[in-house]
C-alpha cells in the first residue's frame, strides 16, 4: 500500500465533493480527493441542471401519503419500486411514510428552504469561479399543471413556497405558451419560478469544475475508499492500493456514503431514488427553459445540442440494472409533448442519495470534527453544492 498524509481527504469527486475540496483549498488546506471514476461522473453528470432555488418542498409529503400504494403499484409512473429490493428498503420506506405526514413536511420545508435560499446567487459566484458562467441560463423554470384540478391540488405547497419568499408566477394555459409556444396547451396553466437558473451542460460544467479545483492544487486519487476508521494520530482510510492518513475526512460519496458513515459510528438512514434521463440530439430543443409536467415527474431541459428528459423515482437500490419500461415511459412521455422527436440518442440512469425527509445530511460526525458528513442531496444536489461547501468549510474551521 503506498501511504498518503494529508490535512483533507474528501471521499467522493461528484458535485459536493468538489465544490467543498475547492472551498477547503481556498480556505489554505492541504486537500486530496478520493474517487475512483472521472470527477462528476455519477449523478451530478446526467441531473435535469436546475439550480432550484424553489424546490423547497420534500419528496414525502401528506398527499404522497394518501397515494403512496396507488404510486408504487402503477409501474410506470413518477414513484415506482423495484419488488425485489423491498426487503431492504422497508425501514427507509418506513421512515419516508413518517416524514410524509402534515407536521414533519412542514418542518421539513422550512429546513429545505433555510438551506436552498440565496443558491441561485451561490451558484451564480460559484460559476464565475470555475469559469463556466456563460453555461448559466436565467430563464427561471416552469411548471404545468395537466388540469385545473391538478393546479388547485398544488395550492398548500403553493402557499408553503410564498412563506419562504419563494418568487412564483401563475400563468394561464394562454400565458404558458405566449412564454413557451411550441409546448401543447395545459389547461391548468403553469407556475412560473423567475428567479430560478439552469445549467445548458451539467456535464461540461462538472469538467469545468474538476480542472479548477486541479488547478486549485487538490490532488486527485484514483481510488474507491473501502474503510475509514480513527487512529491516535488521525483518521485513516484504506483506499487499495493507497492508505491515506488525514486530519479531517469528509465524506461525500453521494448515494454510497451509508457504509463509510456506519463504519465512523453514524449508521444513518441513507439510499438511493434512481433517476433517468434520456435524450434527443438536436439544434435548437423547442423550449428556452427548464419545464416540468408536475403530474409525471421529469422536466423536459434544454440543453447544448439535445433535448434531456431527467426525472422519475425508483426506489431499488444501486446494484440494479437500468429498467428499460421506465426508459420507455419516460421517452413516451416527452413524445406525448413533442411528438416529432423521435428515438432517444442516448439513455442514463443515476442515483440520488435520498434522506427519508429529503434533508440532506451536513454535519461533524458523532464522534467528533475530525470526520464530516456531506451527502444525502436527493433532488437538490446541484443547487446545494456551493452551500455545502460554505457550511463543510464553517465546521472544518470551528
Ligand atoms: C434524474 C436526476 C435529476 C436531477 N436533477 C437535479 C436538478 O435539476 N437540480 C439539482 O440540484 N439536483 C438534481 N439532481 C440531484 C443531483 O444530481 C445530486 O443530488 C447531486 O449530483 C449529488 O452530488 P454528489 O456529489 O453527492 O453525488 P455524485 O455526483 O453521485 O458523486 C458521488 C461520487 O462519489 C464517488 N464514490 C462512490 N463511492 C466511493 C468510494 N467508496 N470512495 C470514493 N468515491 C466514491 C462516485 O464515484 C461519485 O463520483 C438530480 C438527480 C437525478 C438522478
Amino acid at each position: 500500500m503506498s501511504r498518503i498524509s494529508t490535512d483533507v481527504a474528501v471521499i467522493g469527486g461528484g458535485v459536493i465533493g468538489l465544490a467543498i475540496a475547492l472551498r477547503l483549498r481556498a480556505d489554505g488546506r492541504e486537500v486530496v480527493v478520493i474517487e475512483p471514476n472521472e470527477p462528476g461522473s455519477g449523478a451530478s453528470y446526467g441531473n435535469a441542471g436546475t439550480i432550484a432555488n424553489y424546490a423547497v418542498i420534500p419528496v414525502g409529503t401528506p398527499s404522497i401519503l394518501r397515494n403512496l400504494f396507488s404510486l408504487l403499484v402503477g409501474a410506470n409512473g413518477p414513484l415506482s419500486i423495484r419488488t425485489s429490493a423491498l426487503p431492504t428498503l422497508f425501514p427507509w420506506l418506513a421512515r419516508f411514510a413518517y416524514e410524509s405526514l402534515p407536521h414533519r413536511y412542514r418542518e421539513n420545508t422550512r429546513r429545505i428552504a433555510e438551506l436552498v435560499s440565496g443558491a441561485a446567487a451561490a451558484w451564480a459566484e460559484f460559476a464565475a469561479q470555475i469559469g463556466a458562467s456563460e453555461l448559466l441560463s436565467t430563464k427561471g423554470c416552469l411548471y404545468l399543471y395537466d388540469t385545473r384540478e391538478a393546479f388547485s391540488a398544488a395550492m398548500t405547497d403553493i402557499e408553503l413556497r410564498r412563506g419562504y419568499g419563494v418568487d412564483q408566477e401563475f400563468l394561464s394555459g394562454d400565458e404558458v405558451l405566449r412564454l413557451e409556444p411550441c409546448l401543447p396547451p395545459f389547461e391548468g396553466g403553469g407556475l412560473f419560478f423567475p428567479g430560478a437558473i439552469s445549467l445548458s451542460d451539467p456535464g461540461e460544467a462538472m469538467r469545468r469544475l474538476s480542472a479548477a479545483v486541479r488547478r486549485a492544487g487538490v490532488e486527485f486519487i484514483q481510488a474507491s475508499a473501502q474503510e475509514i476508521e480513527r487512529k491516535s494520530n488521525g483518521i485513516l482510510i484504506t483506499a487499495a492500493p493507497f492508505e491515506i492518513c488525514t486530519r479531517t475526512a469528509i465524506i461525500s460519496a453521494g448515494a454510497h456514503s451509508q457504509k463509510l458513515a456506519a463504519q465512523i459510528g453514524d449508521p444513518v438512514r441513507l439510499d438511493t431514488e434512481r433517476g433517468y434521463h434520456v435524450e434527443f440530439d438536436m439544434a435548437e430543443p423547442p423550449i428556452e427553459r427548464p419545464v416540468c409536467p408536475t403530474a409525471h415527474g421529469f422536466y423536459l431541459c434544454p440543453m447544448q445540442g439535445r433535448l434531456r428528459v431527467a426525472g422519475l423515482v425508483e426506489l431499488g437500490g444501486l446494484t440494479a440494472p437500468a429498467n428499460p419500461r421506465l426508459l420507455q415511459a419516460l421517452a413516451q412521455n416527452a413524445r406525448r409533448i413533442f411528438p416529432e422527436i423521435g428515438e432517444p440518442s442516448r439513455t442514463w440512469l443515476g442515483f440520488r442519495a435520498s434522506m427519508p425527509d429529503s434533508v440532506p445530511v451536513i454535519r461533524p460526525s458523532s464522534g467528533g470534527r475530525d470526520v464530516i458528513l456531506a451527502f444525502g442531496h436527493g433532488h437538490v444536489g446541484l443547487t446545494l453544492a456551493p452551500r455545502t461547501a460554505q457550511l463543510v468549510s464553517a465546521i472544518v474551521a470551528a
